[in-house]
């Protein structure tokens, strides 16, 4: 790709799809020294009407807003590949056992070379959910939009204070890193993890303080045991701790609804074991969810009811979840793996068609993170947050339907630009903002020392 020059500048490609409007054949969008959009259209009506601006013209490309990635975890990236074919309740102490022997700078790391990863797939505002909080500095460092949800834990109700005083140095060290672009959050881990106490902590200190909350819930039937009947694994689990486990709840929605969590309207990430009773009350709240496909597949944990979700108005964008879970943050592919499995799960083809899905991946998103203001669609005045995919591929020619190229046939390795408020940070040779040869080398060192034994 041509340098692009300093803004104003017209930037147009084969196609254009603004989202909030059906997409275009030539269009064009005029980037405008504040970093928003200051026109969206045919490009012959914007070439007519900015004579003087010069036109970087994208070629065989589709232009559209940037990606919004709604749940990952890139402090977990050096896990990639190295927690294979286990089920959610070795899964998760595998991965503790593993992270408990990294430094910060290892957190730092796998951040980065997470976001790397996240700029070569198109993908603009990524919402992580950490422990270590590392993405915050990584977001900026990288020129991304993000929201870091810093997690909190503690199963045992009789230890909150601790966990809470933990939770706190950790919110503030990711304060430091807060800036229009990068927000923070707070987030309870999931309900084998977090006691009703803390549960209730976090929901009054996030109305206090006004944080947005993102939480896992609902993931696996295991789960839906340990809060209905406190049974199966995950209880096992906790009575080994020593940990009393009672029932707590009708189903995991109904458990956050109880401790108040509900109220705040949190991001739900996963929400798969969900009954109607469930669905209702999430819409009610004006809770939003963070659908991840490819992840509640590999993970063995079924295929959440995302048309009845969206049938009762409620908010979802798609998330990667982690890479330890996934393996990759590839946001097309999720897409057409949201489409693939619901049309298989209820046997119906006409579901999630491409455009929806499209807007799921970006207004859909938008709208999840409460930011649909600023980003998600191609609009006059907002920002240009925005990626271009080469549609010129073997495996995407001919384009007889440019969404159905982008959702069914091309992939994060078709981006060849990815922009943040008229920042370009990959311009399809080279990410822009992070050193990603430096990264790489020791990103492939420190995984092998951290895996062995
Ligand atoms: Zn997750």
């Amino acid at each position: 790709m041509t340098t692009l020059p300093r803004p104003p500048y017209l930037l147009a490609a084969a196609w254009l799809l603004p989202i909030a409007a059906p997409p275009l054949v030539d269009g064009a969008v005029r980037v405008d020294p504040d970093g928003r959009l200051g026109a969206v259209g045919p490009r012959s009506a914007l070439s007519a009407a900015h004579p003087a601006l010069p036109i970087v013209d994208l070629g065989p490309c589709a232009l559209l807003p940037g990606l919004v990635n709604v749940h990952a975890h890139p402090e977990l990236t050096l896990l990639r590949h190295a927690l294979e074919d286990l089920p959610l309740h070795s899964w998760i102490p595998a991965l503790r056992a593993r992270t408990a022997r990294w430094t910060p700078e290892d957190f730092d790391l796998a951040a980065r070379w997470g976001l790397v990863e996240a700029l070569r797939a198109g993908i603009t505002t990524v919402a992580a959910t950490e422990a270590s909080g590392a993405s915050a500095a990584a977001l900026r460092e990288a020129g991304l939009r993000g929201v870091v949800y810093v997690e909190a834990f503690g199963p045992d109700p009789a230890r909150v204070d601790d966990a809470w005083a933990d939770l706190e140095r950790r919110l503030a060290a990711v304060a430091r890193h807060a800036s229009e672009l990068v927000r923070m959050g707070v987030s309870p881990h999931a309900p084998y993890s977090v006691s009703d106490a803390l549960y209730r902590r976090v929901a009054a200190t996030a109305a206090e303080r006004d944080l947005d909350v993102a939480t896992h819930i609902a993931e696996s039937a295991a789960e839906v045991e340990l809060v209905r009947r406190a049974e199966g694994p995950w209880a096992a689990a906790l009575r080994a701790r020593g940990l009393t486990v009672a029932p707590r709840a009708r189903s995991p929605v109904d458990l956050l609804a109880r401790t108040g969590v509900l109220e705040r309207a949190p991001l739900l990430v996963h929400a798969v074991h969900i009954d109607e009773e469930d669905t209702a009350q999430i819409a009610a709240s004006g809770a939003r969810v963070a659908h991840c496909p490819v992840a509640n597949a590999k993970l063995g944990h079924g295929v959440a009811p995302v048309p009845e979700l969206l049938g009762a108005g409620v908010r979802l964008g798609l998330g990667t979840d982690s890479v330890a879970a996934n393996n990759r943050l590839d946001l097309l592919d999720e897409g057409r793996a949201a489409t693939l499995l619901q049309r298989a799960r209820c046997a119906d083809a006409t579901l999630l068609p491409a455009r929806q899905v499209l807007r799921l991946l970006t207004l859909g998103g938008a709208e999840a993170l409460g930011w649909a203001d600023r980003i998600g669609s191609l609009e006059p005045g907002k920002d240009a947050d925005l990626c271009a995919v080469r549609l010129d591929g073997p495996h995407v020619r001919p384009v007889a339907d440019v969404e159905a190229a982008l959702v069914h046939a091309a992939r994060a390795s078709d981006v060849v630009l990815t922009m943040v408020r008229g920042r370009p940070l990959y311009d399809g040779r080279r990410v822009l903002t992070l050193d990603e040869a430096a990264l790489a080398d020791v990103v492939e060192r420190r995984a092998t020392e951290l895996s062995q034994p």
